[in-house]
């Protein structure tokens, strides 16, 4: 015990939890899933009967208890035993679908959407993004017009993980005037007349998970599947986005921390001009200067993390540690790659998949670049 809540003896044992389930379930079939372009659907059925879907859930929803922290260490430990960000984002879609509804959903949507996915039943997506507005959330043009004891939903998303599989998407669309207030959030499910996945998309990486468009064309969903106040789902997004940033701070700092481990490990075997590689001080600082940006974005990320479960809605901080994350991984991609040599840009070395995973670290869940925008006008660097 260090006192350090993330290293508790619960959380330790958590990411061993995590670890063995990872070399087990999921790091010998990562090629085939890859090369199949999606996860099989039992694998969310084993990872929630071994407890790991509802880490961080209360109960009364279906979780195993626990909170943010324990679902952190539950994601150091699964990419530590070999899983990747594509699989993450994957397995765990769950983690952007559904915090509106724990916190503002009605007991009807617990039962049909919240439990069912904690139990591996349901794969539900969040479908903000749009292909004109991008980054622009406020600018969304999914529109759901009332008419009588429905929304009719017309409007198109892009980029939408598990999109191809999902059983529902938790929807950005617009209910009424033009701006971020004018924006709901809607439970729009498959099957639903006039809902199509008009497209599977082909990505440099993630591979393993499935990237859709979904087209909305007269969709008539019922009232029932509004999430929180009609146009308050601005706030509600936000709320969730916070925890999707600290998510990918730390599977960042996760995915560079399994990259130097790697990487340590073949500077070590591997013998060039008759001496291991990891003999030339020149390798030394480079695989120092890697652990040293992970220890200081980690630590970041735990501290706001920290004042995150408190109740504390550190927006600024939040945006700041994932663009430092995002980066720090970029670093240590790059140099775990050509530490590896030619071993590196092969498909059969595990740091290629981290390499080319990790650039979404620095686009989804916000780019960095309008993420830095925000932050400036939050902290007051503007004119
Ligand atoms: C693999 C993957 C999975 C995804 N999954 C989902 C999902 O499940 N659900 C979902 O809703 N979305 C998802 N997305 C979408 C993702 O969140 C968006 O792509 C992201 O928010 C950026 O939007 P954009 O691509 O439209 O970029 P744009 O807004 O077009 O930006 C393009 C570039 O310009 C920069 N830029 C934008 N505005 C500014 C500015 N004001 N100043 C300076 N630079 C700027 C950006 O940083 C970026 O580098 C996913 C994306 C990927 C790649």
């Amino acid at each position: 015990m260090t006192g350090d809540p993330f290293e508790t003896e619960e959380r330790q044992a958590l990411r061993d939890t995590g670890r063995r389930f990872a070399e087990r379930e999921i790091a010998p079939h990562l090629d085939d899933w890859e090369r199949d372009g999606l996860i099989p659907r039992e694998l969310s059925k084993t990872a929630a009967a071994a407890g790991l879907l509802g880490v961080g859930y209360p109960e009364a929803v279906g979780g195993e208890g626990g909170d943010f922290v324990d679902y952190t260490a539950l994601v150091e430990g699964l990419v530590a035993g070999g899983a990747s960000a594509g699989l993450l984002a994957g397995l765990f879609t769950h983690s952007v679908s559904l915090p509106h509804m724990v916190k503002l959903g009605t007991p009807d949507q617990i039962e049909r959407f919240v439990k069912p996915a904690l139990l591996g039943e349901k794969i539900g997506s969040l479908g903000v993004t749009e292909a004109d507005i991008g980054s622009d959330l406020p600018a969304t043009r999914t529109t759901a017009r009332r008419d009588g004891d429905h929304y009719v939903v017309n409007g198109a998303k892009m980029f939408i993980t598990s999109g191809a599989r999902a059983d529902f998407v938790t929807t950005l669309v617009r209910t009424g005037d033009a701006g971020a207030q004018g924006l709901s959030i809607l439970v729009i499910e498959a099957g639903t007349l006039g809902f199509t996945v008009s497209r599977k998309l082909d990505k440099m990486g993630w591979l393993c998970s499935d990237t859709a468009e979904l087209v909305f064309e007269d969709c008539r969903v019922p009232v029932e599947n509004l999430v929180g106040p009609e146009n308050g789902g601005f706030a509600l997004l936000m709320f969730q986005l916070m925890s999707e940033r600290l998510s990918l701070a730390h599977q960042a700092a996760a995915v560079a921390q399994r990259c130097l481990d790697l990487t340590v490990a073949h500077t070590k075997s591997r013998v060039t001009f008759g001496r291991p590689l990891i003999s030339r001080q020149a390798v030394q600082h480079r695989l120092v200067e890697m652990r040293q940006r992970i220890e200081l974005s980690r630590t970041y990320s735990r501290s706001i993390t920290a004042r995150f479960v408190a109740g504390e809605q550190p927006v600024a901080e939040t945006c700041m540690a994932k663009i430092a994350a995002a980066d720090a991984c970029s670093y240590v991609v790059d140099q775990a790659a050509q530490l590896h040599g030619s071993t590196g840009f092969m498909r059969e070395t595990e740091v290629e998949r981290h390499y080319r995973d990790s650039r979404v670290f620095r686009i989804g869940g916000g780019a960095s670049e309008p993420l830095a925008d925000w932050t400036a006008r939050i902290l007051g660097y503007t004119e």
